[in-house]
């Protein structure tokens, strides 16, 4: 096998350069096109106000039978969530599953002063190709929101921000993906008790995670309002933030070590997923820009894709350029002529809109795309000064060609014309040495939907 693909690639620049840049008009799937167009504005608007409507979504807030009938509280919330995502399915003859996810959480636990019943509301969206639809794509928000005081459920907490703009693109996005169909299944999510602690994406990574759920990404939203504060000028609303991890947060001793010994420490997963964002978002969303930042998370923060970093699946967090802190976390009031609190009238509609559009281009691309290449390889057992790899064929059978992608070390992400395409097999030969560049191969399939790179391990 090793001597087998050397020399059969020369690898000519112009077919480089052709798979490589901004992507032509014929190279999009209009079906994905179409699915942008539909995301609506006025209807995240909607979502928003009703999920503020509901007064107080703190996780330790009512959830008894009169308030929900009342409309108050994170019991009435997630009730309405469900009644949302239902709707939507009766639109497409009955295509999403819904479950509400139910555990207890008792105290002693952090920031639950009372046993809790916390619920996540989901919906699935199963493949449509039974040889992919194992594969699984998540976007997330959570839906519960806090004031001033973690114990505080009888003020105000609109948590429109924060994180009812995260609730609405993931309940948006099943609205919309609904009506069309993907080989691979797409799960959206609305999580509770993220403000005492992520509990409720912590359940249910560890579930997935117990249940060999093969979660191929997850794209959770968290504080993607925007802000139409009156005066603010530091907001860039053309720009959205995307965090990565760089070390995974599951990786083992040898792990970490090999990574260490690689220099590989710029390339998780979950950075690959956030590189696949960004050129996503080149494609389908004119006007609209991931600043991928290599950082968890916002300094020393976090979120509920920690959860799923933490239980070795790839998730990226997105999140407005510039947080307005006397927006978030804030019981409503007016003081020394400052207003704080958390209200969807400091929501910019039309931002929420863009981050919605880039999320839902991104699970129809990566839902319609090949698997990624399997077992991806740098073979080392001799030195020399190209890079050979190899990788077994993308599961599922959609694969019609793979790309190797090449970046000197120093680079952070894949220049558009380092890019080869070598056709439909397990090997090839890039005319580079190891030493100097990182290289990565992707699956693409006869209508050029293409996998997430994917970076090879050392083979002696
Ligand atoms: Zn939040």
């Amino acid at each position: 096998m090793a001597g087998l693909a050397l020399g059969m690639m020369a690898f000519p620049t112009a077919v480089a350069q052709q798979h490589g840049g901004a992507a032509k008009a014929s190279e999009l799937d209009p079906q994905i096109v179409a699915a942008v167009k539909e995301i609506s504005p006025a209807h995240l608007k909607a979502l928003i106000e009703k999920l503020v409507s509901f007064y107080n979504r703190s996780t330790l807030s009512a959830a008894d039978a009169a308030s929900i009938a009342n409309g108050r509280g994170i019991g009435a919330a997630r009730e309405w969530i469900r009644s949302e995502f239902e709707r939507y399915s009766k639109d497409c003859d009955g295509c999403l599953r819904i479950e509400m996810q139910k555990f207890t959480v008792s105290p002693p636990a952090r920031r639950i002063p009372r046993a809790t019943e916390i619920v996540n509301v989901v919906a699935t969206l199963p493949g449509t190709d039974p040889a992919n639809a194992a594969r699984v794509y998540v976007v997330s928000g959570h839906y519960d929101s806090r004031n001033s005081d973690n114990d505080n459920v009888t003020d105000p907490a609109p948590g429109a921000n924060d994180d009812a703009s995260g609730t609405a693109v993931s309940l948006e996005c099943a609205r919309v993906l609904s009506q069309h169909k993907f080989p691979a299944t797409i799960v959206f999510i609305a999580f509770a008790g993220e403000e005492q602690g992520l509990y409720g994406s912590a359940h249910y990574a560890e579930a997935a995670k117990a249940a060999r759920l093969d979660i191929e990404a997850v794209l959770n939203n968290d504080i993607v309002g925007g802000n139409r504060t009156p005066g603010d000028r530091m907001q860039q609303p053309q720009w959205v933030r995307v965090f990565s991890e760089g070390i995974p947060a599951a990786a083992t001793p040898d792990e970490i070590k090999r990574i260490r010994a690689t220099g590989m420490e710029n390339d998780s997963p979950s950075r690959q997923l956030a590189r696949y964002v960004r050129q996503v978002a080149e494609q389908y969303v004119s006007g609209f820009e991931p600043k991928l930042v290599s950082r968890p998370d916002r300094y020393l923060r976090g979120g509920d894709h920690l959860s799923f970093n933490d239980q070795g699946f790839a998730a990226v967090r997105f999140t407005e350029y510039r947080e307005d802190y006397n927006h978030q976390h804030q019981t409503p009031r007016i003081e020394n002529g400052v207003e704080y609190g958390d209200l969807s009238k400091f929501v910019d509609f039309a931002y929420v809109a863009n981050v919605a559009r880039l999320n839902a281009a991104t699970l129809a691309s990566l839902a319609s795309a090949p698997a990624p290449p399997a077992n991806v390889r740098l073979v080392t057992r001799v030195l020399e000064n190209d890079s050979t790899l190899t990788w077994s064929a993308s599961p599922g059978g959609l694969a019609t060609n793979y790309e190797v992608l090449w970046r000197p070390t120093t680079d952070t992400d894949w220049p558009p014309q380092n890019v080869e395409a070598v056709g439909n097999v397990t090997q090839a030969t890039l005319r580079r040495s190891k030493d100097n560049v990182i290289s990565a191969v992707r699956a693409v399939d006869a209508k050029g939907h293409r996998s997430v790179a994917v970076v090879p391990l050392p083979e002696r």
